[in-house]
Order: C-alpha cells, then structure tokens, then sequence
C-alpha cells in the first residue's frame, strides 16, 4: 500500500502524536532519465521528476495532504483556497475523502478544463470571480480572517512542508542531490519548498551536495525577473499566470542561496518544450510543468556548459489537465472510411 508523505517523511514533517496521518496516495513519482534530450542537449545526466502522476495530478497534492491534515488537526470543517486550478483539484480531493467542505475562487476563463472538472466532480464550492489569481488570492485572504475555515493555499506553511517531499524523493533516489534544479515559478512556493528540502536533507547529512536554483516563469508574468508586480499577467501557461507571487522573497533567497537564477521563458519556448518533451520523451505535461525544460533549453542555447552535470527538471503537472491547448497546436488527424485500403492509403502503405 503507498505510504503518503506524511507516513513517509514523518521526521521531517510537523506531525504530532494528534495529527491524522491522512493520505490520498500522493508522493514517490516516478523519477526516470531522458532518453532523448539529455543527449541532444549535452548533458551529462537529465531527469524528469514526474509530478504530474499524483493522484489529482500535480505536486499540489504533496502540500495539501500537510494542510489539510494540521486543518483536521485544528479542528476545521473546512478548507478555502484561490486556484489556477490545480490548487483547487487537489484541496476538493482531500476534502471529499476526509469528510470536509471545500470552497474555491478561480479567475475567469483561465483556469484549464481537466481542473474545473475535478473540483467539480469532487463536489467544491466554486466560485469564478470576475478577475485574476492575484484577486483570487486577496479575496481569501480577506474570507479566512473573518470565517472559520483554514486556508490552503502556499502561503500556509504546511504546503511548503508537505512539498519539500519531492526534493527528498530525488536525493533518495539519486543517492545526492542533483547539480541543477529546474523548475516552473508561479506564486514561487514550489521553488520555496524545494530548497527547504535539499537544505533540510544536506543539513541531516543525507545529501553531500545542494542543486543550484533555476527557476522559470512566464515572460508575460515575469514578475521576479522584472522586479515589479504584473496587474495584467499573460501566459498561456495558467498554473503560472500570476503577477504576485505569494513566496516572492522566499525564491529570491533559494536563488541567491544556491547560486542559481530565476529566469523567464516566452509562451513559444514553452510550448516548444512541451512539444519536445511529448515527442522525445513521452512525457505528456501540462504548458507551465513545460517551463523547466524550456529555461534549461535556453540556458543551454545562451552558453552554459552542462556536459558534466546532473539535472533534474520537475515536470509539474499532467497533461491531460489542459486538452484544449494540446489540441489547440495539434495536426488534426487524418479522416479515413473503414476500410483497410484506404487506412493504407494514408499510412502510405500499399
Ligand atoms: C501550481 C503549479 C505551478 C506553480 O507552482 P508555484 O508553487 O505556484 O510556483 C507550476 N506548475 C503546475 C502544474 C502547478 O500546478
């Protein structure tokens, strides 16, 4: 049976003898290495860390197990958060297994299909407002001062906790820590919790080494790298569609810490890695999770020498959340009566 996170990295994690060791079997995703890339690119060794298979479908899942559990804990018969969307699938997963209301505030008209129909599906209260994440986001902040219910967006702490989980998987795994982190940056908890946990790890003695910080956001809502708030952010890559991010100053010290960068990609770069990654890998994500890939592809393209490297990228999300994009840049397939010559005749078999 699959342990969860909280089971498995109990010692790291703030469980008390009180907390529900609760799970909906997040965590241990598969960690594999680039058949294709990794040579193409020149690297000395290139993996994907697949988040996109936790249950809900992307690492939100490794947090919320944590918040929600201390939320359980504390007494809380409900949870809130604002979401781009995967935020909101994994809190209404959780709440719909442990018996708790779920209620959610996603900005209109970005938030992907596959997502919606989750929370849906898993019975939230959702509520779409009239505007972005950034709004999304004040809005609950402002609801969980006035009413009973625990937040459990990034900014909880828990998120960050139960997160830093991946990061210990891929030094469990690899034996140390890879040489460079790749990653997407939205509202930068990920990024966040990732190096509370190669820092976490190297202080017990379990890793011998930290990664170097790279992390990527969307150039239309580049808010670090511009080094000012986006009222207006743009990406086709909603997960990270925001021009606030809530862990701001935290991604700014991972990437000053370990000597790394956070960088911006455009929409093109990124639906080019995506592309790669389905077509070279095998690897069906979601556009944003395709950011890692993209700001490793630049680097590589603007002279930085990996050839003796490690690294890992963290493939953030599933692609199946979002099909109107895959099928918004796909050839659409070939139109055959059922017949076995002319499905020759279009494979170009006869
Ligand atoms: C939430 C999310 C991100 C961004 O993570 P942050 O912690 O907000 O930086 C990236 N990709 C996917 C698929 C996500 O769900």
């Amino acid at each position: 049976m699959t342990k969860g996170v909280l089971a498995r990295y109990r010692d790291f994690l703030p469980v008390t003898s009180a907390t529900p060791i609760i799970t909906i079997g997040e965590g241990d995703t598969p960690f594999i290495r680039s058949s294709t890339l990794e040579k193409e690119l020149g690297c000395g060794e290139l993996y994907f860390k697949l988040e996109g298979c936790n249950p809900t479908g992307s690492f939100k899942d490794r947090g919320m197990v944590v918040a929600v559990a201390k939320a359980m804990e504390a007494g809380s018969k409900a949870i809130i958060c604002a979401s781009t969307g995967n935020t909101s699938a994994s809190a209404s997963a959780f709440a719909a297994r442990f018996g708790l209301t779920s209620v959610v505030i996603v900005p209109k008209g970005n938030v992907a299909l596959g997502k919606m129909a989750q929370a849906i599906t898993q019975g939230a209260r959702i509520i779409v407002i009239d505007g972005n994440f950034d709004q999304a986001l004040d809005i609950v902040r402002a609801l969980v001062e006035k009413h009973p219910v625990a937040m459990v967006n990034s900014i909880n702490p828990n998120r960050i906790e139960g997160q830093k989980s991946a990061a210990f998987e891929i030094v469990d795994t690899l034996g140390d820590a890879p040489d460079y982190l790749f990653i997407p940056v939205g509202n930068a908890g990920n990024i966040t919790a990732y190096w509370k946990g190669f820092r976490e790890y190297y202080q017990a003695g379990i890793s011998k080494k930290k990664p170097k910080m790279m992390g990527f956001e969307a150039e239309g809502s580049a808010a670090i790298v511009r080094g000012e708030v986006i009222k207006q952010p743009e990406t086709l890559a909603t997960a990270i569609r925001i021009g606030n991010p809530a862990s701001w100053g935290r991604a700014v010290a991972a990437r000053d810490e370990s000597c790394g960068v956070i960088g911006s990609v455009t929409d093109d770069e990124i639906i080019a890695a995506y592309k790669l990654l389905a077509a070279k890998e095998g690897v069906f994500c979601e556009p944003a999770s395709a950011a890692s890939v993209a700001g490793l592809i630049k680097m590589i393209k603007g002279g930085m020498d990996v050839s003796d490297k490690i690294i890992a990228c963290v493939i953030t999300g599933n692609g199946l959340k979002d099909p109107d994009t895959a099928l918004s840049i796909a050839v659409s397939p070939a139109e055959s009566p059922a017949d076995i010559n002319a499905v020759e005749g279009f494979l170009g078999w006869d």
